[in-house]
């Protein structure tokens, strides 16, 4: 595979345990939909997000009842948790205060210097860096007057008027983000971001849009940027239960050769050889491979004349026939067995191949 480990040197900072930047590996976000004020069910879908391969969970804290919650939510969770706050310096205080491992917080919008002076003081104090998030939907009416709209650097000046705050106050524990739902200018703006500032960058395409033009959108301008180098951590943002955004960011990762996370499946096209019902003996390979979390390339093919070949670098695969079907691997045929076993006897095969691993 070709390699696109290299990446855009950036510095290092920490969300909890997790490191971003300076050449650690680009770590995955997504953030909860639930009531912060809700533990029970917040805690449940971090956990869930946790499970799926999410990295680090970013929490609304829309009010004081839900920034005083935290606490109550951090006790029960092991993965590093970060507050998404606007505008009240208070909430992101209190944030800090019930141990929260980083902010999402503008310091241009949360009301003057004294405010944000005391929120540097309290992050440094703790030891937790800011997320400095612009959008494309809110910025500020000058900087839209200067540049006639929304463009690649009005977001990034935008970024560096925030950028610069906390450097002023010697504050350096950041990274950006800079999103719009447009690619084509989310793509530009990183770009140019990348090449103005060494802090980590956050990628996002923002309001993607429902699972299937959202992973879409995602894929190709998340994807564009990392394959350049660009990124240290990413969300995939979608309409819906956001476990689905992390299934999305893990298989960009792998797709692009920059995590080994779960099994790879591999599924051929169908075409006029076909004579199994591939489509759904491919979707019950999918979804019982969630179980699993070693790395492991599946191969589910519609022929035995051309399947196991076109699949020759999976771990293990099948190539179905006429009424039957072979289970191979690395190319190699094993047995045949009846096609209603298929899917029974590639998972027998796998968890061999597991256990064959673990005693090697
Ligand atoms: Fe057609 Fe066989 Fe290739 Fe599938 S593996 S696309 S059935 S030739």
């Amino acid at each position: 595979m070709y390699d696109l480990q290299k990446r855009r040197p950036t510095r290092q900072i920490h969300i909890g345990k997790v490191a971003i930047g300076g050449g650690a590996p680009i770590s995955v976000q997504s953030m909860t939909n639930t009531k912060t004020t809700d533990t029970e069910a917040t805690v449940a879908q971090i956990r869930a997000l946790q499970a799926a391969g999410c990295d680090i969970v970013r929490l609304a804290v829309p009010d004081m009842e839900a920034a005083r919650n935290l606490g109550n939510i951090l006790r029960q969770v092991t993965v590093p948790l970060v507050a998404d706050i606007h505008f009240d310096y208070k909430l992101a205080l209190e944030a800090i205060h019930q141990g929260i491992h980083a902010l999402r917080l503008n310091p241009g919008n949360i009301g003057g210097e004294e405010k944000v002076k005391a929120v540097v003081e309290a992050a440094k104090e703790a030891g937790i860096p800011i997320r400095i998030g612009v959008n494309a939907g809110s910025l500020d009416k000058k900087i839209l007057k200067k540049y006639g709209g929304v463009t690649p650097e009005a977001l990034v000046e935008s970024a560096m008027e925030h950028v610069r705050i906390l450097e002023a106050l010697d504050f350096h524990d950041m990274k950006i983000s800079l999103k719009a739902h447009d690619v084509p200018l989310t793509i530009a703006a990183y770009r140019l971001m990348s090449q103005t500032v060494d802090y980590p960058l956050h990628l996002g395409i923002t309001e993607a849009g429902t699972v299937n033009t959202g992973i879409i959108k995602s894929a190709v301008g998340i994807g564009a940027l990392l394959a350049e180098g660009i990124g240290d951590t990413f969300r995939i943002s979608l309409t819906g239960d956001p476990v689905v955004e992390v299934r999305v960011a893990n298989e960009i990762l792998k797709s692009l050769g920059l995590k080994e996370y779960g099994p790879t499946l591999v599924a051929c096209p169908t075409c006029g050889r076909t004579s199994i019902d591939l489509p759904a003996i491919a979707a019950q390979v999918e979804e019982k491979l969630r179980d699993i979390e070693e790395p492991i390339e599946v191969a589910v093919m519609g022929c035995v004349v051309n399947g196991p070949g076109e699949a020759r670098g999976a771990d293990v695969g099948i190539a179905g026939g006429n009424g039957e079907g072979l289970i191979f691997r690395k190319g190699e045929i094993v047995r045949k067995v009846p096609e209603a076993d298929l899917v029974n006897e590639l998972f027998q095969e796998i968890d061999q191949i597991l256990e064959e691993r673990k005693h090697a």
